[in-house]
């Protein structure tokens, strides 16, 4: 079934990690067929897929998945981040593709196993994190219209660079009125794989007019502010002691992000006054121009908060406040990285730690 595959290059903390590519060594592994269910989860070898030319899940994209992250503590464990709420999220994804749902008992059970194994791999260094990739496939060899009676569920995890930079670097943005990322009733608010090949060609189209990231609107009214790329939009209206943040409601047009839901949490704990608003291109350009819109930043779990600094939208464009970060934007990114590793009280039971203490290994740190 498996053939090896060489891990990440274990001198990776100096060098930048390309996201997505520097994997660990273990994977975790099952499957399902309908007359057994799920099932036990074995870890092994990270390696190849033995897959059929019919695999459903390639032709007919019935494929789900996850994206959280493990950091090493200051304390020198290794802890997943609120995985209890990406096994939740994929569950519901799972449904929406009529894919037979993991159990979250499982899910946390592959995560533990996978940070145990892998955890050591992860050096005792605060710019780098451990990525995990849980993925949901149909497997069965069957090109019926119809849901897969064969599915196969893989773990995998691979090293990252954190975003550690004080100042991180805004990101200019393109907003998209040509394509849309997501429609009503559609799968907009599952992380389901379908959902990113058509988003490329619009991400290009930003490049050509000199913005690195693409801005979705609602499908219906091409009016409201929905995401960015792959993260999920927040404002900051006001500032100093009367700043309040905004983010749009979850209309289904929007991945509820795990990060979206961590943030919220912690403006309303710095006092942030957080509200789901919806807001418009109109209200995004007036409000900056009448200084009502003082900073904007995108957030998800690959990239932290990563402020906004330019907006184009056709010929015209703005600036948000000065360009730069803004102080809201940089306190909530501490607070969010101050929760992940583990340098606050954890009230919420956000992180997960590894049972068995994790090295870093002296010599790879
Ligand atoms: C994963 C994802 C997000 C961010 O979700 P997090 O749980 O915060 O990582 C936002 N938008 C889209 C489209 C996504 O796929």
């Amino acid at each position: 079934m498996t053939q090896a595959i060489a891990g990440p290059d274990r001198a990776a903390s100096t060098a930048r990690l390309e996201f997505g590519s520097a994997f660990t060594d273990h994977m975790v592994m099952s499957t399902w067929q309908a007359d057994q269910g799920w099932q036990r989860l074995r870890l092994q070898p990270r390696g190849l897929l033995s897959v059929d030319p019919a695999c459903v899940g390639l032709h007919y994209g019935q494929a789900v998945f996850e994206g959280l992250k493990a950091h090493r503590l200051d304390d020198g464990t290794v802890a997943a981040f609120r995985p209890a709420q990406h096994a939740h999220r994929m569950r519901i994804s799972a449904r929406r593709l009529s894919i037979p749902p993991l159990s979250a008992a499982d899910f946390l059970q592959a995560v533990d196993l996978l940070v145990e194994a892998d955890g050591p791999q992860l050096p005792a260094d605060p710019t780098l994190s451990m990525y995990l990739r849980p993925l949901l496939v149909a497997t069965e060899a069957n090109l019926a219209l119809r849901p897969a009676r064969e599915y196969t569920f893989v773990l995998q995890a691979f090293l990252t660079g954190g975003f550690f930079a004080d100042q991180p670097d805004p990101v200019s943005v393109w907003i998209s009125h040509d394509h849309v990322r997501a429609i009503p009733g559609g799968t907009g608010d599952v992380k389901y794989a379908g959902n990113y090949a058509p988003t490329y060609l619009a991400q290009a189209v930003a490049v050509e007019h000199g913005c690195q990231q693409v801005v979705w609107l609602d499908a219906v009214h091409r009016r409201w502010v929905e995401e960015m790329g792959g993260m999920n939009l927040f404002f900051v209206r006001g500032r100093g002691g009367d700043a309040e943040v905004l983010t749009p409601p979850l209309t289904g047009g929007l991945l509820p992000g795990v990060t979206r839901d961590t943030l919220l949490t912690l403006a309303a704990r710095m006092g942030l006054n957080p509200r789901e608003e919806p807001i418009s291109v109109d209200e995004w350009r007036s409000g900056c121009a009448e200084g009502r819109i003082t900073e904007a930043f995108a957030c998800g779990t690959g990239a932290g908060v990563t402020p906004v600094g330019v907006v184009k939208d056709g010929h015209s464009g703005w600036t948000i406040g000065d360009g730069r970060a803004g102080p809201v934007t940089l306190a909530l990114r501490n607070a969010l990285l101050a929760r992940q590793y583990g340098r606050l009280p954890d009230p919420d039971g956000w992180l997960r730690r590894a049972a068995a203490p994790a090295s870093a290994g002296d010599e790879r740190a």
